[in-house]
């Protein structure tokens, strides 16, 4: 089902929902099942699975180094196909414009069609790791708004060399990146926010957020959104503090604003664990002033870990 669906649905009600990360190549899938199994108690109506971007790795050839590409977590739709059938939740896998061509996007939607899977969420991707910028990949899509409509078009038949008659098109419903203190490389928060709506126009269903902080930034985002005409639905994505290190790590990676009370409370712990208390308690404080706001879902980034998420959902949920 659509995650539009789950929300109409819902009539009102705040939903649970949560993002993991492929496991690294060669691990086993039980890993992965062993952070979802805690969090099924709350009834996900959808799981999102990342994906990530290639990366260049050195092989040793006798002293010489050989330079390969590759993707360290692949499996996205495999891993969505299998949660659908362990859990029979809903999944949306990731799907990005750097690392793919139009082609192969295409077969992975093909894919996910046959698989049943009703969602996806269309994003650009970042710059590889060794990259300052990111450059699109050679007959890939330059930005998430194309990608955006390569999968609408699908849902009138169009693929990218013809147009198929089926009665069996493949309408996906179609989510995309948000940012409320604007992404990283945009000039400006309203500029951003127009390139945001341009993707709502091309055919985005809803908006996940990145992870903010501050509740206000949210807010007022969502009200500049409406304002310039985004009616679909902007879901907040919650990430919990978990180290001291993501005090430098996260502002430096995302470029978001943590709120001094924040870094006061951090500063003060004297281990890890008395910061992932911390983390785990400012996202519930976060998570009910959004809750009592009426968002129709609340959307934790895991990162693979669930325990604290668990804290956080058992007093949401
Ligand atoms: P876009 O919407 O294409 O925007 C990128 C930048 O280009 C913005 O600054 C925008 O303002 C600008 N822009 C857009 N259109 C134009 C235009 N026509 N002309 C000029 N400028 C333009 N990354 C991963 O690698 N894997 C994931 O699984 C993943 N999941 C994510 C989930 C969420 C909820 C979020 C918020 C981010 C996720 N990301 C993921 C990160 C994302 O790929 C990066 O933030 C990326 O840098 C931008 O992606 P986007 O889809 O927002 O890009």
């Amino acid at each position: 089902m659509k995650v539009t669906e789950h929300i109409k649905q819902a009539k009102g009600e705040t939903l649970f929902s949560f993002e993991i990360i492929p496991p690294v190549k060669g691990k086993s899938i039980q890993e992965l099942y062993n952070n979802i199994d805690p969090l099924m108690e709350f009834k996900p109506p959808f799981i999102d699975v990342t994906t990530s971007r290639e990366e260049y790795v050195y092989i040793d050839r006798e002293g010489l180094l050989d330079k390969k590409i590759t993707r360290m977590r692949p499996g996205t739709v495999g891993i969505c196909s299998s949660i659908q059938h362990k859990y029979q939740v809903d999944t949306v896998p990731h799907l990005l414009c750097g690392g793919f061509t139009k082609e192969e996007t295409e077969y992975v939607l093909v894919d996910c069609h046959y698989l049943g899977i009703d969602n996806v969420m269309a994003l650009r991707g970042d710059a590889m790791k060794e990259e300052k910028y990111f450059n699109p990949t050679k007959g890939g899509h330059e930005f998430a708004t194309g990608l955006v409509r390569q999968i609408r078009n699908l849902s009138t038949g169009k693929y990218l060399h013809e147009t198929i008659e089926t009665d069996d098109c493949a309408d996906f419903c179609i989510g995309v990146a948000g940012y409320p203190e604007k992404h990283l490389e945009a000039p400006s928060l309203q500029s951003d926010l127009k390139r945001l709506k341009e993707k709502v126009d091309a055919g985005a269903d809803y908006v996940v957020t990145q992870m903010f902080f501050d509740n206000q930034k949210y807010f007022e985002f969502v009200d500049a959104a409406r304002a310039i005409g985004i009616e679909v639905p902007i879901i907040p994505g919650i990430k919990p503090i978990a180290v001291k290190r993501h005090l430098q790590l996260l502002p430096q990676v995302f470029r978001i604003d943590l709120p001094q009370a924040l870094i006061e409370a951090v500063d003060a712990c004297k281990n890890n664990k008395e910061v992932r208390d911390i983390g785990v308690e400012w996202a519930i404080q976060q998570s009910k002033e959004l809750k009592a706001a009426g968002v129709p879902v609340l959307h934790y980034y895991s990162m693979g870990k669930s325990d604290n998420i668990k804290a956080i959902a058992k007093e949401l949920f």
